[in-house]
């Protein structure tokens, strides 16, 4: 099979690159490893409920990404869901900026931009080759996929990985500044509650210093009919965490969970996600990296170059885009 451009990761970065793309009439192709498209925007079904595993709000700075939000608030796609959090005290943390999010949850906004586009997932490439005049991809079961360009929109120490199997050698420079960029973890934990939970509205506490530094209820949030928690540790929190068993793991976060359940509640259903590239710790001062001095345009998008949050994945993605719409 041979595209235009292929596009490794169906997450934001990577369908805001295709919707660029594929409108000034590229052929496309994405691939994702994942059983589900939009990456780290993701939402699960637990006992009958629904809850945001990945990104739970997002803010918005850039007026493109605005202009964006403006068009999701009036179809009904997004909500605002709050204007800053409390920590759990007395105290009023709300700092008045808007936080926003998808109306049943975070992955819906993914499988609205993914209309249209032609996106396979549950495959994973495992290596990319330089072709004469373009890219070869291989997935885990042997298929192959040819390109005129590649943009990587994974987490770069994954995209990393897929040129290290293909022996692409980066410019020293490039190189750098990619291994320059790191990222930190997330143990997360949904869970079913049966029973009073005790969360301020909107219904979540956000607590910056603390070993679990965010615990939501997706039911006030409004997109599950039945309590389901969403409890993240914080990245050294999470180090801590990783090893251990699924039930060790509930354990120590119970202990956090204990003040906001009411005397008759009861924890249901668990699922625990560990998330390694949950959010880059540090990025490129840049919205993609074109590497240098390679025959064929390939490309490095995400996060990690448009800012560690929904807004920077976005503007990667439509930055990517529009650069790769003039090479290929
Ligand atoms: C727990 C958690 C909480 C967060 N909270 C917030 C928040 O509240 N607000 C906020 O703004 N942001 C938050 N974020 C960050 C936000 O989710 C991300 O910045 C954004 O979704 C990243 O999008 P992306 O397209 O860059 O990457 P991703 O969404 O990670 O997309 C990359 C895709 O590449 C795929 N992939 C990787 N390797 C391969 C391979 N070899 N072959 C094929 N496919 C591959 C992956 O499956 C993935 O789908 C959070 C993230 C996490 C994990």
């Amino acid at each position: 099979m041979n595209t235009d451009v292929l596009i490794i990761g169906a997450g934001l970065a990577g369908l805001f690159a295709a919707r660029q793309l594929t409108a000034a009439g590229k052929r496309v192709l994405l691939l994702d490893k994942g059983q589900h498209i939009g990456g780290r925007m993701n939402t699960r079904q637990l006992a009958g409920g629904l809850a945001d595993t990945g990104a739970q709000f997002f803010t918005v700075r850039d007026p493109a990404f605005k202009a964006l939000l403006d068009g999701w608030l009036a179809d009904g796609t997004a909500f605002e869901w709050s204007r800053g959090w409390s920590d759990g005290s007395l105290v009023s943390t709300r700092d008045g900026h808007p936080r926003y999010a998808i109306n049943g949850g975070m992955i819906e906004l993914a499988k609205k931009l993914a209309v249209g586009l032609d996106v396979r997932l549950k495959v994973e490439v495992t290596t990319i080759n330089r072709l004469d005049g373009g890219w070869d991809a291989q997935d885990s079961n042997g298929n192959r996929v040819s390109a005129n360009a590649v943009l990587l929109t994974a987490p770069v120490p994954q995209s990393l990985k897929l040129l290290d199997a293909g022996r692409v050698v980066l410019t020293s420079a490039d190189r750098a500044a990619l291994e320059e960029i790191d990222y930190l973890p997330s143990v997360t934990a949904l869970l079913h509650i049966e029973g009073w939970v005790n969360l301020p509205a909107p219904g979540a506490i956000q607590r910056l210093h603390a070993p679990v530094t965010w615990i939501a209820d997706n039911r006030q949030k409004r997109i599950s009919p039945v309590t389901v928690l969403t409890m993240q540790a914080s990245p050294g929190y999470s180090h801590q965490l990783w090893d251990k068993s699924d039930d060790d793991i509930l354990r120590s976060l119970r202990v956090d969970l204990m003040p906001f359940l009411g005397d008759n509640a009861r924890v249901g259903a668990v699922e625990i996600k560990r998330w390694r590239y949950a959010q880059p710790g540090n990025v490129y001062p840049g919205r993609y990296l074109l590497a240098a001095d390679q025959a064929s345009p390939l490309m490095f998008a995400g996060d990690a170059f448009g800012g560690p949050r929904v807004e920077g994945a976005v503007l990667s993605g439509l930055a990517a885009g529009d650069a790769l719409n003039s090479l290929v």
